[in-house]
């Protein structure tokens, strides 16, 4: 008896001693919160139909205070002159694998499977996110670690506590296909390889994999829908669909009840078609969407993440389809396009080597598919806000939100390609790059 009043007077004890430090912290926060001026020659807000000139952007500590066109900056403030640039909201990827580094043929895949380990792949991650940040991309979706296990939630937190740069992560862990039905494969059956994926069998079996994914951090489930593309006499793109509709469904409806949600890699009209009836929240690749398709994820506001950068890439090395894969794309990204689908910026990035190409030529190819400049822009910064969850927080330059912006010298409204020139880099308040003259 004695025993259990102590340890009661010790936890109310602990529970006074932890209020007073979140105030203390929060009264330092306070003090410590840095005041800046950013004065926008040209701006792009994310919300307005044109860019707005001369605008004044106040922020405070991670977050945007106001946005004014024009005005003096408050007295004492620091102020960061970006009179002749432009500034928009930081990019968002929404599509990206980190321990990823190019994936051309099965054998630059095989390789990093299997002579390079774990650390060696998570440290080319921080190299990687470092890169993505430079680039102008604050936020990222991190669609599965290709045999990194969890890894992908070490680099988020990594980032997070400020032990290296990066962007914002949402991350997906290890992803899902049945036994057999994603690489690793074609070695000896004597010897144990890893696998790029976490293979899931039965309804049991996919709600016990979400529930051991999300354990571990996984913000989003992505499972494998479909393989083996090919071309059939109705002039569509076909697949082998890998999950039954039972074990896909049970792989949605698992991470839904647990308040996570779930991305498709669908690149054959049928695998297309199998992850739409799951139930999915996204739809990745997507070549190909046929007009029936196209009406049933815009019907049911599910968001297409067409990554034609990594497509584009890719074709040339893998031969085959790839190529009639691409120009099949662009069809239906123009028919998606009319249909006011939801398409959410995302490259693949890793799928190609991130040294070799920016992931902001995505926003070119968006606009050479027949987007606006601005809807480009908005498919990269708005759109993915949306699809994350963090369109309070995310996504545009308005007040409270927070301070994650970029900037280019010339007029991405006239020239997409500028954005790939990313000048200047802020993120949460803080400057990460600043080569504006
Ligand atoms: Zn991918």
């Amino acid at each position: 008896m004695r025993g259990k009043l102590w340890v009661s007077a010790i936890a109310v004890g602990g529970i006074l001693i932890c209020v007073w430090g979140a105030g203390h912290a929060q009264e330092k926060e306070k003090a410590a919160a840095k005041k800046i001026a950013i004065r926008a020659g040209r701006l792009v807000d994310g919300k307005s139909e044109a860019a707005l000139t001369n605008a004044l952007i106040l922020i405070e500590g991670e977050r945007i205070v106001s946005v004014s066109a024009g005005g003096a900056a408050p007295a004492g403030v620091e102020v960061i002159d970006l009179s002749k640039a432009t500034v928009l909201p930081g990019f968002v990827d929404t599509h990206t694998h980190l321990l990823l580094n190019g994936d051309i043929t099965a054998e630059d895949y095989d390789v990093q499977l299997l002579k390079q380990s774990i650390p060696y792949r998570a440290i080319l991650s921080a190299r990687n996110a470092r890169i993505a940040l430079e680039h102008g991309f604050t936020t990222m979706r991190d669609l599965e670690t290709e045999g990194a296990m969890y890894a992908d939630v070490d680099i988020k937190n990594a980032i997070a506590n400020g032990e290296v740069p990066g962007p914002r992560m949402q991350v997906a862990t290890r992803a899902m296909t049945p036994t057999g039905m994603y690489p690793l494969l074609g070695y000896s059956w004597e010897l144990q390889v890893p696998k790029g994926v976490q293979y899931v069998d039965g309804v049991e079996g996919a709600r016990k994999a979400v529930r051991e994914q999300v354990m571990y951090g996984a913000d989003w489930i992505k499972y494998y829908s479909d393989r083996r593309y090919h071309f059939e006499a109705d002039g569509v793109l076909h697949s082998m669909v890998n999950f039954t509709d039972e074990e896909a469904k049970a792989i949605v409806d698992e991470t839904h009840r647990l308040g996570k949600k779930a991305a498709a890699h669908a690149i054959g009209s049928d695998g297309i078609a199998a992850a739409l009836r799951a139930g999915v929240d996204t739809i990745e690749h997507g070549d190909g969407l046929t007009d029936a398709l196209i009406d049933e994820i815009a019907r049911k506001g599910v968001y297409w993440v067409p990554t034609i950068t990594v497509g584009a890439y890719v074709a040339p090395g893998r031969g085959g389809n790839w190529t009639k894969m691409v120009d099949l794309e662009k069809v239906a990204f123009q028919k998606a396009l009319k249909k006011n689908v939801k398409i959410a910026l995302g490259t693949d990035a890793g799928g190609f080597d991130w040294k070799e190409v920016n992931q902001a030529k995505e926003f070119g190819y968006y606009v050479n598919y027949g987007m606006t400049p601005m809807q480009a822009i908005r498919a990269g910064t708005v759109v993915p806000a949306e699809l994350l969850g963090w369109s309070d927080k995310m996504g545009t330059i308005e007040a409270g939100k927070w301070a994650d912006l970029v900037a280019v010298s010339g007029d991405p409204l006239k020239d997409i390609t500028e954005l790939e020139r990313v000048k200047f880099v802020m993120k949460g308040g803080a400057v990460f790059k600043n080569d504006v003259r």
